[in-house]
């Protein structure tokens, strides 16, 4: 990497910890008494998202459906930013759950400014071996799951106060990913989804943007795909910016465009991927070969 770019990359730290580390690039009260609701932000990019916005003043709830792990994250997040974190049991295909925790939120915070959508489930699979379920499953928390949440927080808060919402979306749709047509399919309908409420909604004060990550080092999802296995390496080498994307990144993306920073956006996706689906091989068989041999590993 071009010594110039290696300085322009941010801390970040590989595990689901706070970084031991922060130099702010965005002034540290862009977000001040601010409050976020995070969709999984017990993990990987939603985690990070969570640590950055606390540490520009935000106070944030983090929502999904493992409470203890999302207890550990919050107590850890509170003590690097001296922020309050308060986790929260949702499944963002059960709208009562989410409206329970939008609820608690507003007794607890009084107000909501901000709503990650970043709840996703995650794997590689040939269409041909994706059972009927597991495609419903995904579309389910990732594209319902996101209309469920946005529509929530809207009737109870956004609609009279107005607010920011960020999808965590996907470049996987852009030119059909081999293994991945679930996940492409429903971040796809994400993408018009943002749009469409950042149409409807815009006049109640209320912009939708989302945030298109490629390669995200430090997550499940990279992990899945072998990480910083010598071949994940390699395939970096066809990316115009020749790395993965790190967590802090993605964050600062998000920070751009759920605060004031990005004031005059709506309905945008905002692609950060170093340029990756410009690029990137997409050939069914050889990424198939890839996958059954990592499985074949494990
Ligand atoms: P991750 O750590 O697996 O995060 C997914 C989160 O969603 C988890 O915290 C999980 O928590 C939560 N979740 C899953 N099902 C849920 C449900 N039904 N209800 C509520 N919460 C649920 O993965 P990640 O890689 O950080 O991904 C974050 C976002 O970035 C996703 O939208 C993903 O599609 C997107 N993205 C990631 C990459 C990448 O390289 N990693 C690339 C492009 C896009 P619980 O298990 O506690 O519910």
């Amino acid at each position: 990497m071009a010594e110039a770019q290696r300085n322009e990359v941010p801390e970040d730290v590989g595990s689901d910890d706070c970084l031991t580390s922060y130099t702010h690039i965005y002034a540290p009260d862009l977000l001040k008494n601010q409050v976020a609701f995070i969709t999984g932000g017990g993990s990987g990019i939603g985690l990070r998202i969570a640590e950055i916005f606390m540490r520009h003043g935000c106070d944030t709830v983090i929502a999904s459906r493992n409470l203890d792990k999302l207890k550990e994250a919050a107590k850890a997040l509170s003590a690097v930013s001296g922020r309050r974190c308060l986790p929260m049991c949702i499944d963002v295909r059960q709208p009562d759950t989410i409206v329970a925790a939008v609820e608690d939120t507003l007794k607890e915070f009084g107000r909501i400014d901000i709503l990650i959508n970043n709840a996703a489930g995650n794997f590689l699979c040939p269409a041909s071996s994706l059972s009927f379920n597991a495609f419903k499953t995904v579309l389910e928390i990732d594209t319902m799951g996101t209309f469920n949440t946005s529509k929530v927080v809207y009737e109870k808060w956004f609609k009279e106060h107005g607010g920011n919402i960020v999808n965590i979306s996907a470049t996987l749709a852009y030119r059909g990913q081999a293994l991945q047509v679930h996940a492409g399919s429903a971040k796809a309908a994400n993408d018009a989804m943002t749009k469409h409420l950042a149409v409807e909604w815009g006049p109640n004060g209320v912009r939708v943007n989302a945030v298109a990550p490629g390669p995200i080092s430090g997550t499940e999802g990279f992990r899945r795909l072998g990480g910083s296995s010598v071949e994940a390496l390699a395939s970096f080498h066809s990316i115009p910016l020749q790395r993965a994307g790190n967590k802090t990144e993605m964050a600062h993306c998000t920070l751009f465009l759920a605060s004031r920073a990005s004031s005059y956006m709506t309905g945008a996706i905002l692609v950060a991927d170093g340029g990756a689906w410009l690029t990137s091989p997409n050939d069914f068989s050889t990424l198939l070969g890839i996958v059954s041999s990592k499985s074949a590993k494990l």
